[in-house]
């Protein structure tokens, strides 16, 4: 449960914590976010958690709230008031409040700056991966800056909720050639008939994931076969295993892929070993 909420340079009561309703963020979603994980009170992958919140930033000429280290700092208080050991960090920051005007404020607005720690239930967590998820696809009618990590994700609601109505847990938007782009709040990983991993090369159409680069590195570390490349649907249909990549869920099986069962429906044996290997690889900076 969230208790305390920092707000603007205030940790308010999760009950009292509010922005103002001409907040930038809440009228446009001229807003950018980030979701860190929280391991044994620990942050994961802190370092690339603020490269991208900066790099967000600059895309839209929002100015930083305050240093990595400020930020850093914010959101290891918001894991020990909230008494947070495993979970996840939310921070959201905003262009901040002015006269509702399509075109950015004139002179300086302070931009809003919002943390939350939040506990997950990790024998939940844990269930869902034993199990694997079903993902349906579905066209992608999301924006064409899909890299940087805005708030504006009501197209990632409907598609979550047309997922959830087909006994799916996670989407998968399919781009106009028909190849896979990303998930609705996750990147999208297959394994082929020989083995190799395969996951789209960064570009406009997703978002940069930290744990798909750190992945990666685990990939690297141990020499796997791997190839950034845009994958078709009937590939991921018919593919050996397949999997989603994210900070909240780590790397989380894909056992059915809209009525295709992948492999035998049942956690692919290479999935669960990069599950388990992630956090050999991924960066822990404690309190
Ligand atoms: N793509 C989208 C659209 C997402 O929302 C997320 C999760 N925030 C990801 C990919 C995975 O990114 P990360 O590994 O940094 O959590």
């Amino acid at each position: 449960m969230t208790r305390i909420v920092y707000v603007n340079g205030r940790y308010l009561p999760y009950g009292q914590a509010a922005v103002h309703v001409e907040d930038r963020g809440f009228q446009f979603a001229d807003s950018v976010y980030e979701v860190c994980e929280v391991k044994n009170g620990a942050l994961i992958d802190e370092e690339r958690h603020a490269t991208r919140l900066q790099r967000s930033l600059k895309e839209l000429g929002i100015p930083s709230p305050a240093t990595s280290w400020t930020i850093g700092h914010i959101m290891r208080q918001c894991i020990v008031r909230n008494r947070v050991r495993n979970g996840v960090v939310y921070l959201q920051v905003t262009r901040g409040e002015a006269p509702r005007d399509f075109a950015f404020p004139s002179g300086d607005v302070a931009p809003t700056f919002v943390c939350l720690a939040r506990s997950t239930n990790q024998s939940k967590t844990e269930a869902l991966a034993a199990a694997g998820i079903a993902v349906k696809t579905l066209p992608e009618l999301r924006w064409g800056r899909c890299d940087i990590k805005t708030v504006m994700l009501l197209p990632a609601c409907l598609a979550k909720e047309a997922a959830r109505a087909a006994g799916a847990r996670e989407a998968w938007f399919v781009d106009a050639e028909g190849f896979v782009t990303e998930g609705a709040s996750s990147n999208a990983w297959i394994v082929d008939a020989e083995g190799k991993l395969i996951t789209r090369t960064l570009g406009r159409e997703l978002l940069p994931g930290v744990t798909r680069a750190t992945l990666l590195d685990l990939i690297g570390r141990d020499h796997l076969a791997v190839e950034e490349r845009a994958f078709t649907v009937a590939e991921a249909h018919g593919a050996r295993e397949a999997f989603t990549t994210s900070a909240s869920a780590t790397v989380m099986p894909v056992v059915k892929i809209d009525d295709m069962l992948i492999g035998d429906g049942k956690p692919g044996a290479f999935t669960m070993r990069l599950r388990s290997s992630f956090h050999q690889v991924a960066k822990v900076s404690g309190r």
